[in-house]
């Protein structure tokens, strides 16, 4: 009998766990799709697949930029494709809400049967400055960013005379020494290595790479003998492997580690395992370690018509009764079981218990070498990185991005790394930013470009006095600011700034600050009462340097 209402199946991610469920359901409910029975549809911020196990080789250019990325749409093409962010999911009322698109309005979805496929984040909750300093290393944007970060560096590197300022440059550090820790910082330390060939004033021995692991081996995964293959392999390398080194904060110039220690970088990567998705934080069904515990059927306890697929999904494996863990390899299975446990829920036939045997595990470690455990087998060097190869282009989805994929591969062999800075970033306007106890945050003479208020800690602004050196003119707090004399003044910085405890400030850039002046004239008038304010607290030895270091007040004509 023909439907009147379709049975309408909302799939939420667009990651291995989402984009298989309704690849699968496309699939097994071919027929009733064809006959209008059944809707699907899907939601996902992104409008394609990530294949996250070559966003690695993404950072070294050893493949194009978009040969890891899949369009959705050709992956399942009769599912309607919501490329928006979920906002809200409502259990009671089966309703899921999507933030705004171009226009205002949001859109809320019904459905008869929800798969939540949201994965997790990367969360630097509980870390000072990690949120502000650290790169996350999950999706296509991160590898990019990684890679023109790390060019930039060499850059920056290349016209550095001050010796700790190159040493932070030319420190590059991961934190994690999981797989995607490992294959990131021997993509990153080939990359760099063979990137800075090409810059004049860097010599090789000035390059350093860190990799920092809480544990005392790497790849706590795999059995030891593989494990210390790989990381005698990235010594040999040059990476300078840390153990029991764990990763508790950072500043724009620093990782801070849990034993007090400091390492001065510029650029921090952060591959420490996430944490739940907001989204799926806030629905309110039961969780283990904020995963959605399933049954052995992928379905909701409490929850009829609600499954939970992927990384955000706790799953017990039937066969094993252990966890699933984590990995695309098990998200691509758990698609698969939730879209046959669907159709056999919408048929009125029986389900089946999610079961899978991992079949291997493999973790590339740059310059044609891999670590490889498969059906029981161990291998490592040329012939695991051989498999892993080959084993990944098979798995990646769609024929043209194998063949791209196969293709920069052999070009990669032949031709040097190319060291073009892509400008992917917008102008930032607003950041945010942590500094430790007693580290600078800008010095006299510094360009003023940027006004800063606190939002926990203690500041001092400290002026040069001849015969006094450098005295405290001030000490400032939560809801002050600073850095508004040179910058409203469009001058060099004409005292220094410390925090005195680890401090939280935001940070305005001067487009900013003068769009907000000119059109708020409240503040307006609120700047030029502090800058008489300030002017009227100089030291009177300082007089006619301050001066010169305070603008005039604020006019409108002068605020545009
Ligand atoms: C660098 C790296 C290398 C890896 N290598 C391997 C490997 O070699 N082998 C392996 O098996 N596994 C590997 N993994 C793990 C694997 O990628 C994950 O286990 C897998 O991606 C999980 O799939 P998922 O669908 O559950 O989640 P995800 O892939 O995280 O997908 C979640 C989806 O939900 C979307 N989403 C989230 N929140 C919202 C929102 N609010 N609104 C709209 N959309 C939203 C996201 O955009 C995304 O599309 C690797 C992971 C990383 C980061």
């Amino acid at each position: 009998m023909r439907a009147t209402v379709p049975t309408r199946v909302l799939i939420l991610g667009g990651g291995f766990g989402g984009v298989y469920t309704a690849v699968n359901l496309e699939r097994i409910l071919e027929r009733e799709l064809t006959r209008g029975e059944v809707e699907i549809a899907l939601v996902s911020r992104d409008n394609y697949l990530t294949f996250q196990p070559m966003l690695p080789e993404v950072v070294s250019g050893s493949i194009g930029i978009l040969d890891t990325i899949t369009p959705i749409r050709r992956l399942c093409p009769r599912t309607d494709l919501y490329t928006r962010a979920i906002e809200e999911v409502d259990l009671g009322r089966r309703r899921v809400t999507l933030a705004s698109g171009v226009g205002p309005r949001q859109l809320h979805l019904e459905y008869d049967h929800l798969v939540i496929a949201l994965g997790n984040v990367t969360s630097f909750a509980g870390q000072p400055g990690l949120a502000e300093h650290a790169l996350p290393f999950k999706y296509l944007g991160d590898a990019l960013t990684l890679r023109n970060h790390a060019i930039h560096a060499l850059e920056e590197a290349d016209i550095e005379r001050d010796p700790r300022a190159r040493g932070g440059l030319l420190t590059f550090v991961v934190a994690g020494g999981g797989f995607s820790g490992v294959e990131a910082v021997a993509e990153l330390n080939d990359f760099v290595r063979s990137a800075a060939r090409s810059f004049r004033n860097i010599r090789p021995e000035e390059i350093s790479v860190v990799l920092l692991h809480a544990g005392d081996l790497i790849l706590p995964e795999l059995p030891k003998d593989l494990a210390g293959f790989a990381q005698r392999l990235l010594m040999k390398r040059g990476v300078e492997v840390r153990l029991n080194a764990r990763l508790a904060g950072a500043t724009a110039e620093a990782a801070l580690l849990k034993n007090g220690e400091r390492v001065e970088t510029r650029t921090l990567v952060s591959t420490v395992p996430g944490g739940p998705n907001p989204v799926v934080a806030a629905i309110p069904c039961p969780k283990d370690r904020g995963r959605i515990v399933t049954d052995l059927h992928l379905e909701v306890p409490g929850h009829a018509g609600v499954w939970a697929v992927g990384d955000c999904a706790l799953v017990t494996d039937a066969a094993t009764g252990e966890v699933s863990p984590p990995t695309a390899q098990h998200a691509v299975r758990e698609g698969r079981c939730a879209a046959e446990n669907i159709a056999a829920a919408i048929r009125g036939t029986a389900k089946r218990a999610f079961a899978f045997r991992a079949l291997g595990k493999m973790g590339s470690l740059g310059h044609r070498s891999a670590v490889a455990q498969v059906f029981g087998l161990k291998l490592s060097g040329f012939l695991a990185w051989w498999l892993w190869r080959t084993v990944y282009l098979m798995k990646l989805p769609g024929l043209d991005r194998k063949l791209r994929v196969a293709v920069d591969w052999t070009l990669d062999l032949l031709l040097p790394s190319d060291i073009v800075q892509l400008r992917t970033d917008r102008a930032v306007s607003i950041r945010r930013e942590h500094f430790e106890a007693g580290q600078a945050i800008f010095r006299e003479g510094d360009h003023g470009d940027w006004l800063y208020i606190i939002e926990d800690g203690q500041v001092e602004v400290r002026k040069a006095i001849s015969g006094q050196g450098e005295t405290p003119i001030r000490r400032l707090g939560p809801g002050d600011c600073f850095g508004e004399i040179a910058l409203l003044g469009d001058h060099v910085r004409t005292a220094s700034t410390h925090s005195l405890t680890s401090a939280n400030v935001l940070a305005i850039d001067r487009d900013a600050c003068q769009a907000l002046l000119s059109t708020l004239p409240p503040l307006r008038d609120f700047f030029n009462r502090l800058l008489e304010e300030r002017v009227g607290m100089r030291p009177e030895s300082s007089d006619a340097h301050l001066s010169d270091e305070v603008a005039s007040p604020i006019t409108q004509e002068a605020a545009r």
